[in-house]
């Protein structure tokens, strides 16, 4: 829609070629890493024009960087958006959107299971500045969208979630957050824009940890936000004073990481819903929870708003969170770590990762089993995966 050039392009190919059709510094095919904080203007009205915005050009790497633009540049074609702009995290991505477009006595309506960043500024920053939050039961559509008609000034979304895997349905919940003018933002991380798009549904903002699926080698830290032109021109302003910029070498690891966006994801979906089935069928797991799965709740909405399911599952085990003691460390292809979207597998229990300051009830509020194993499945050959999963449980 915004981007014409790009209209009939596939999200493979523009992973690979958007922000990097021309040639870069001395005719370089590759992306330069520019890690000089600023730039020289010999002529004082080109500086001047610079500074006021009014010619492309550079000053300060806080504010802009070359390597920088290149990966809001393929971010930006990549979910279809009129402009995007980058952070140094995805927790300032997050933080910079509720602070740079909220004031004190507005309101913000979202769900329980957001990332637990995201919680925390919801239940411990934004009630310092007056802003009232209130965050809704996850499965229940009915009531968020119930609350979002109650009037808000902001909707915050989130889907699939962390860790159970619950889906929202975008195209309705959007609906209404516009209906009563809020600004509607959807964090995108777990799904990537190669399985979901959701300002296509409507959204003003879209979100990403670019740490995670979009780096996807666990090596750089990264955040970015796509959507109106308008709405990015007020938070690179915060941005730019807030300073948490991203760092030009990051920058660069992500893109990188970004042009095999398309296969990684493709065969994290794959490999995600090979052994989500697998582990469906084991008589010692409790439950699976993957909106791949035909009988998981988020099944149909899934199906209808994403390309792909994601490369995220998470299982329980039958016994208890002492299975779950003896069930990690018996895994040989897999990190054990707070951490997802890499290529490699990675396993961690919310007990003691994302969870871990909540109390049992709380976890069981939340419906997060104690024994709860949370996985980000790699691009490794999934018959091994599947093979080194069923060894371990062969032996608890
Ligand atoms: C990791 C994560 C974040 C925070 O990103 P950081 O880059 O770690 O700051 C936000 N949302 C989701 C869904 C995440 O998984």
């Amino acid at each position: 829609m915004t981007n014409n050039k790009w209209d009939d392009i596939k999200p493979g190919t523009k992973a690979v070629w958007a922000g990097e059709e021309k040639s870069f510094l001395e005719g370089a095919a590759q992306v330069p890493v520019v890690n000089s904080v600023s730039y020289t203007h010999d002529d004082v009205d080109e500086w001047l024009d610079v500074a006021l915005g009014e010619r492309k050009g550079h000053i300060y790497s806080r504010n802009t960087n070359p390597t920088v633009d290149v990966f809001e540049e393929k971010m930006r074609v990549l979910e279809d958006a009129e402009a995007a702009t980058s952070f140094s995290t995805g927790m300032a991505a997050i933080s910079g959107i509720m602070f740079a477009l909220l004031s004190p006595g507005q309101r913000v309506v979202s769900v329980k299971d957001t990332y637990g960043g995201t919680s925390v500024v919801f239940m411990e920053h934004l009630p310092r500045f007056n802003i009232n939050v209130t965050m809704c039961e996850t499965h229940d559509q009915d009531a968020i969208e119930a609350e979002a008609l109650k009037g808000c000034d902001l909707l915050y979304l989130e889907t699939p979630t962390n860790p159970t895997m619950k889906v929202l349905d975008l195209q309705r919940l959007i609906a209404a957050g516009k209906k009563v003018g809020a600004i509607v933002v959807v964090d995108n991380t777990f799904a990537t824009p190669i399985n979901q798009n959701p300002l296509a549904l409507g959204a003003d903002l879209v979100v990403h940890s670019a740490t995670k699926f979009i780096g996807g080698h666990s090596d750089a830290l990264g955040g970015i936000v796509c959507g109106s032109k308008d709405l990015i021109d007020k938070l690179y302003s915060f941005r730019e004073i807030n300073g948490a910029t991203l760092d030009a070498h990051s920058a660069y690891l992500l893109l990188r990481g970004l042009k095999t966006l398309k296969l990684r994801i493709d065969q994290q979906n794959s490999n995600a819903l090979a052994l989500a089935t697998y582990l469906e069928a084991h008589p010692k797991v409790e439950q699976v929870f993957y909106p791949g799965l035909e009988n998981d709740p988020g099944y149909n909405i899934a199906k209808e708003q994403m390309r792909g399911f994601s490369g995220m599952l998470s299982f329980s085990l039958k016994g208890g969170f002492e299975k779950v003691r003896e069930f990690l460390p018996q895994i040989r292809f897999a990190h054990r770590a707070a951490h997802l979207g890499g290529v490699e597998t990675i396993i961690g229990p919310p007990r003691t990762t994302s969870h871990v300051e909540l109390s049992e009830a709380d976890r069981q509020k939340l419906g997060i089993p104690e024994s709860l194993i949370r996985c980000s499945v790699g691009i490794e050959d999934i018959g091994d995966i599947i093979a080194d999963f069923d060894q371990a449980l062969e032996s608890i």
